[in-house]
């Protein structure tokens, strides 16, 4: 109906749009004007009613679809409940399903508990039955297996006691093998041990022997050189004194050189022997350092001048007296200076000698450095540390040109080294050498310089003694004598050819002095010496008793001491020293007269 009012309303207006145009062709556009406000009036109405029109449709649309989706909606909501429903039905159906399973099961349980039951039951009956079986068994073999027990532990003890008896009996068959190997073992090590024990003694006394021996040869050999030696330069000393020609000196001058080379040889074999047995003892005497090198040089003098060498000293700062050991001294600048002249054929031996405080010690200590430098020869620098060893020569030829045996530096070196100094060279082989020796001493005072007073004024104070020499060589009874009326002007000197004409001597007589040779024929010097003081009358017991040996052993000094003897004096010996030991005992002598 709406649809055809629409329709109508077009016409219309379609018409008033028509009668508009009429009316303007006729020229009425009054109304031509009002049928087409009209018209478009009715236009718009129109055109509202349609948009109404779609917009209903629109709606109508919207509003079925919408109610169709609800539609939907409700069916799917059904559906899932329908669904739900199924599913709880489901589980109803599972539950119930369980539900009866597990009634299965326990009814299953049960009926396997039933068994079980009655299986042990039936389990039950029949172990007892076993065990009534058994008990029944038991009680039947109870008694049975009393008496067969009863029978093995008796079997078994017997068989326990045979086993112990064996053991026992093993044991003590084991321990009497033991103690048995045990002491025939004792006894062979003991043996043994004591077969070692003898070897070891055996070879200790042969070492000990040996030793004695090796010092016995030595002091033999020294003594037996030295006795004659003693005979030859006391002899040569005394001939010098007769007023002897020219051509008798100069055999004389080869005797005394050629016995002093003997004589050094002799104490170099000594020295060495000494030191290897640490048996050097260092003496403290005063002395001058200027005049102990003045004497050597004076004794090398000859042979520098006999090869036309110069032998020049110089002295730096050295004080009047030091303190020390002044042979030694002597001995090493001898071997080392007369090395230099030996060993330089043209130009000289160069000495210096300085003294230089010790710094940092007791002001009274110096080091004494003396320089000795040769043109000679020199020394291959390959050879320079070996010289100081034993035996050394710098070459074979040495020997064959210069003679020597090769001690000399190496005593030196010893002797140095022992007095806490040092020697060093520095040589250049064609060009010469420089040997250099330090040794520290302490300064003498005034009073100890007294000592050194020139030995034949200190002689005098021997003049008038009476002195009683024990000695059997005629030579060396010579030499005595005469050296000592040398040195000193109204000694009377009186000898015995042995120890026991010497006591006998003494007895009838009366000496201030006893000189006495260590060995004698008939009675030697140790038991002349301890019979004087053990069975002579005082004072006669008291007289001092001085050793004469060429035995120059450390020993052989504590030897004399022991048979009461008061000092020692070595030979050969210079007329010092037999001055230097009567002087020494002369106080004793004025006691035993006072
Ligand atoms: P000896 O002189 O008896 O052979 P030393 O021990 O005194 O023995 O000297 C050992 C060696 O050292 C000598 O043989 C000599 O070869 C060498 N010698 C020592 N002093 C000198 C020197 N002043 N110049 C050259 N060689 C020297």
């Amino acid at each position: 109906m709406y649809g055809k009012k629409i329709e109508s309303n077009i016409t219309i207006r379609n018409s008033l749009d028509q009668l508009s145009r009429w009316a303007a062709a006729k020229g009425d556009y009054k109304k031509a004007f009002e049928y087409q406000s009209e018209y478009l009036l009715l236009k718009d109405s129109l055109l509202n009613q349609e948009n109404n029109k779609a917009v209903n449709e629109l709606k109508l649309i919207y509003d079925t679809e919408k109610k169709d989706n609800e539609i939907k909606l409700l069916e799917k909501e059904k559906s899932l409940r329908d669904l739900r429903v199924s599913q709880q039905e489901q589980l109803l159906y599972l539950s119930k399903y369980k539900a009866s399973q597990q009634q299965a099961q326990l009814a299953l349980a049960e009926e396997k508990q039933k068994r079980s039951y009655l299986e042990a039951d039936q389990l039950s009956t029949e172990l007892s039955n076993q065990k009534l079986q058994k008990e029944k068994f038991l009680a039947e073999n109870t008694i049975l297996l009393k008496d067969q027990v009863l029978k093995t532990t008796s079997l078994i003890r017997q068989k326990q006691y045979r086993n112990a008896a064996i053991l026992f009996s093993c044991l003590v068959i084991f321990i009497a093998f033991l103690l048995f190997n045990r002491y025939t073992s004792k006894k062979k090590y003991s043996v043994i041990l004591e077969n070692k024990n003898l070897i070891i003694e055996k070879e200790r006394q042969n070492a000990i022997k040996s030793e004695e021996y090796k010092s016995q040869f030595l002091a033999n050999m020294s003594h037996e050189i030295r006795t004659p030696l003693h005979a030859i330069t006391g002899m040569i000393n005394v001939l010098r004194e007769k007023n002897p020609r020219d051509d008798q000196k100069a055999y004389l001058n080869v005797m005394s050189k050629s016995s002093e080379s003997l004589i050094g040889i002799l104490n170099n074999v000594l020295d060495l022997s000494k030191i290897e047995a640490g048996k050097v003892v260092f003496e403290k005497n005063v002395f001058s350092p200027e005049e102990c090198l003045r004497n050597v040089t004076n004794i090398l003098h000859a042979g520098a001048s006999d090869k036309q060498l110069r032998l020049e000293t110089q002295f730096i700062d050295l004080p009047e007296r030091v303190m020390g050991d002044e042979v030694r001294l002597t001995q090493i600048l001898i071997n080392i200076i007369s090395n230099a002249i030996k060993f330089t054929e043209k130009g000289g031996v160069f000495i210096t000698c300085k003294a230089t405080p010790i710094k940092g010690r007791e002001s009274d200590r110096l080091t004494l450095t003396f320089s000795i430098r040769d043109t000679g020869i020199g020394i291959d620098p390959a050879l320079l540390s070996s010289i100081f060893e034993k035996f050394v020569q710098a070459d074979a030829s040495t020997t064959r040109k210069f003679g020597g045996t090769g001690l000399g530096l190496s005593i030196s070196k010893q002797l140095i080294e022992l007095q806490n100094g040092t020697i060093t060279v520095m040589s250049e082989k064609g060009k010469g050498s420089d040997f250099i020796i330090s040794i520290p001493y302490s300064v003498a005072g005034i009073e100890d310089a007294i000592i050194l007073e020139n030995y034949k004024s200190k002689a005098v104070a021997l003049n008038g003694l009476s002195i009683l020499y024990a000695e059997d060589n005629p030579y060396n009874q010579i030499v005595a004598r005469e050296t000592l009326a040398y040195v000193a002007e109204g000694i009377s000197i009186d000898m015995a050819e042995n120890g026991k004409i010497a006591i006998e001597k003494m007895k009838s007589n009366n000496y201030d002095m006893v000189l006495m040779d260590l060995q004698m024929p008939v009675m030697d010097g140790y038991e002349a010496a301890s019979f004087i003081r053990k069975n002579l009358p005082s004072p006669k017991n008291q007289v001092p008793i001085i050793a004469v040996s060429a035995n120059a052993t450390h020993e052989e000094k504590m030897k004399c001491m022991h048979a009461g003897m008061n000092d020692y004096l070595p030979k050969p010996f210079h007329p010092k020293d037999i001055v230097d030991v009567l002087v020494k005992a002369l106080p004793e002598t004025q006691n035993t007269h006072s």
